[in-house]
């Protein structure tokens, strides 16, 4: 089966501890719909846990595959990232890893990764059994991408951020990254199908010809269907909260059936309506960063605006903003010296731009 269960936002009991005992209902009802493929990781608090408890305690070791992830940007040193994996192996209780992912790899951490000796750590793991598949989660452009596949071609696997709104989204560049593993020959595990839950909450006039056409189909159904369609996307994972969403996506996936050319069209409708949305015309080519004096994030937080301007939750695209400012600087920082504006190959207005961003999330 195509879908995975992705294991980080597990069910919560009321004292803030994750709901092992519905985590096992739902791990024996996705295995016993023939799904194999269990995703978590070393930062995903208290997943790895729960997981030994439903899964690799209950269950034969060989009727199910765990993936897990080192994160070697948030850890404070290299000693602290290598002692992931044996804090993953002591957590989970697996023995090994049939997945094994160096964790949310980007422009702005991949030197982490290479100066701490993470990749050589990792392929060592893999010879010595503990690794079975060797792979990365990546959140970059598909230069990048095509960089990272050509230093490392040894890699298994790639997970990538694919949904139908940031099909051709350059800040996400769902299309470009799937096109570039292809090139490579790598296969493609899919995180956030539904964009984070984002797209199973789309305003009614934009999803009107989805409900006309199958009424009772949920759009993550929509959203996770259109993943799993392309190639070459070997697992779309889903980050299931409940029982229900389990059910549901089950029910679609358990015998899937790729959209047809007439869904498809359905898709794209969609996709041209959440186009016309009034948002910052912005490629994320960053050209404009390099030589700003503040050093502010500008093509991260044009997404995050234009992720507020789509889905209209404030909420969710401050917090964004918020992320991609933690290390650098806000919006309000600007100096108007001009010189991203010169920079910037879409002759974007950016210091209006940021001032607009400024209000809307500071
Ligand atoms: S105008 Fe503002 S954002 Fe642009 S380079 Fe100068 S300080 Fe940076
Ligand atoms: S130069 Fe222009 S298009 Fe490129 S990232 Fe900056 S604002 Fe966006």
């Amino acid at each position: 089966m195509k879908l995975g269960f992705g294991l980080m936002r597990l069910p919560k009991l009321e004292d803030g501890s994750i709901d092992v005992e519905q985590v096992k209902v739902m791990a024996d009802m996705f295995i016993e719909a023939g799904g194999t493929y269990f995703d978590t990781a070393f930062v995903y608090e208290g997943s790895e846990e729960a997981i030994r408890k439903a899964l690799v305690e209950r269950h034969p070791r060989n009727t199910y595959t765990l993936a897990t992830k080192m994160n070697g940007w948030m850890a404070e040193s290299r000693e602290a990232a290598l002692a992931q994996f044996a804090t993953s192996l002591e957590r989970t209780q697996a023995g090994y890893f049939d997945y094994y992912l160096l964790h949310s790899l980007r422009d702005s951490n991949i030197h982490l990764y290479e100066e701490r000796g993470l990749w050589d750590f990792v392929i060592e793991q893999k010879k010595k059994g503990l690794i079975r598949n060797l792979g990365f989660s990546f959140h970059d452009t598909p230069d990048l991408l095509d960089q990272i596949l050509r230093e490392h071609p040894y890699v298994d696997f790639v997970q990538l951020q694919v949904n139908y709104a940031d099909w051709e989204n350059p800040a996400i560049a769902s299309k470009g990254n799937l096109e570039v593993c292809k090139k490579h020959g790598k296969k493609v595990v899919v995180m956030e199908p539904v964009k984070g839950g984002l797209l199973a909450d789309l305003p009614e006039d934009i999803v009107r010809g989805l409900k006309e056409y199958a009424p009772e189909a949920s759009l993550p159904s929509w959203a996770i269907r259109f993943v799993a369609s392309q190639e070459p996307v070997m697992i779309v994972l889903s980050g299931m909260s409940n029982i229900a969403q389990m059910a549901d996506n089950l029910s679609y996936m358990k015998d899937f059936q790729p959209l047809n050319e007439k869904e498809m069209e359905l898709i794209r409708e969609v996709q041209r309506k959440l186009d016309t949305i009034d948002r910052i015309a912005c490629t994320s080519c960053h050209y404009c960063e390099k030589g700003c004096p503040m050093n502010i994030p500008i093509a991260k937080i044009n997404g995050a605006y234009n992720m507020y301007k789509l889905f209209g939750d404030l909420k969710a695209a401050r917090s964004n903003y918020n992320v991609n400012i933690r290390l650098r600087n806000p919006a309000s920082a600007c100096l108007q010296c001009g010189q991203c504006e010169s920079a910037c190959p879409q002759h974007l207005p950016i210091i209006e731009n940021l001032q607009l961003i400024a209000r809307t999330f500071e």
